[in-house]
């Protein structure tokens, strides 16, 4: 078992008074996190097109990086060698490193699964590469980052219950290795993930038995992997409420503005997504909930701001006209400040959540994010 550790504590500052919701700090040996809170995803730790310092200004405060991306290039020991994942990209504040599981389930590419783990050909050379709770949480003591994730078994989406119970059971059992394998029980926090597909009773039981082994923090895990999203949503809204108050809770894997709102209100605090970078990537912006396609012909000879209230380094500096030159001139720059844009955008839309929180306003003032959806 690990060790209890001081250095990471969850202190709520403020509940909602008409729903679960919460504003909090969690505190990380790299700083503290202000929650609830979005946070970027730097895969292959970067975060596509954004320098640190210009990640620090969108006020990301936790930073996620990914274990199975990172494993296979430059590989754990590059990266211990060079004093850990922060040191070596640069970013001085909390991070995250997802377990692998998720990339390692959706791989298309021949893989065996079964009680010790799983074992992959590497989709970039070949090469066999054996997946299994010791190793997800070797290469994640090597990386180093604050928060580490349980290797778990993620069905998929629509698998039937059968299925399902066995990926919930065999998840519980690779917990326990990932905790026994755990060497660092003092500066990084092992998140446990509740999985159980869409049967809530499965997610209940799943949550009961993982918070018996009183974890630093809990994840959900297992959703936005195919199902409509009000299955999403009734999964959420089931399953947050049941973790510990006391603790941090992780939505893994969402990131849009409904699904945020609708998940803090059932008590969650963090949030990933690609979808700011991907969507920055691909010339769209996330403007107050509207994506726009900057590449539109509308913003040709429009010399406003993206978003006037926004504070952004793009918003603050440039015009639509002026992106939809770079986007439709496929530059690189415009690419990277709509990324920056849209992280902010997330972020801010978290940070005003929490303020909402904080000044008990969240229900009415989001009323409008926090229908349910269809
Ligand atoms: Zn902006």
């Amino acid at each position: 078992m690990p060790l209890p550790s001081v250095n990471f504590t969850y202190q709520c500052q403020a509940r909602c008074s008409h729903s679960q919701a919460r504003a909090g700090i969690f505190q990380t040996p790299h700083g503290p996190v202000e929650t609830p809170r979005f946070m970027p995803v730097g895969t292959l730790a970067t975060v596509k097109g954004i320098t640190p310092a210009q990640l620090a200004d969108t006020q990301a405060q936790m930073v996620l990086a990914n274990t199975y991306h990172l494993h296979l290039q430059p590989g754990e020991k590059i990266i211990a060698a060079a004093g850990g994942v922060h040191k070596f990209m640069g970013w001085p504040g909390p991070m995250l490193t997802d377990s692998g599981g998720f990339q390692v389930f959706s791989l298309s590419q021949l893989r065996t699964i079964d009680e010790r783990g799983v074992t992959f050909r590497s989709p970039r050379d070949g090469r066999l590469i054996d997946m299994t709770p010791e190793n997800s949480i070797r290469i994640q003591n090597a990386l180093g980052a604050d928060v580490i994730m349980a290797f778990d078994e993620c069905p998929p989406g629509q698998g039937d219950r059968p299925m399902v119970e066995r990926a919930t059971a065999r998840t519980y059992r690779w917990l326990e290795r990932c905790i026994e394998a755990h060497q660092r029980p003092q500066d990084q926090a092992l998140f446990a993930i509740v999985q159980g597909g869409t049967f809530l009773d499965l997610r209940s039981q799943a949550a009961a038995e993982l918070i018996a082994l009183d974890l630093p923090g809990y994840a959900i895990g297992g959703v936005s992997v195919g199902e409509a999203p009000a299955l999403i949503d009734k999964v959420v809204q089931h399953t947050a409420p049941l973790l510990p108050a006391h603790k941090p809770r992780y939505l893994m894997g969402v990131g849009t503005y409904r699904e945020m709102a609708r998940a803090i209100f059932a008590g969650i605090d963090l949030f990933d997504c690609v979808i700011p970078t991907r969507f920055g990537r691909h010339g769209t912006a996330l403007v107050q909930g509207q994506r726009w396609n900057l590449k539109n012909a509308t913003f040709r000879e429009d010399y406003r701001p993206l978003d006037e209230t926004c504070p952004c380094y793009t918003c603050q500096t440039f015009s639509r006209a002026y992106l939809n030159h770079l986007i439709r001139s496929r530059e690189m720059l415009g690419y990277i400040l709509l990324s920056l844009h849209n992280i902010t955008e997330l972020i801010r839309f978290t940070q005003s959540i929490r303020q909402a929180i904080l000044n008990d306003t969240f229900t009415k003032d989001f009323a409008y994010w926090l229908t349910p959806p269809e």
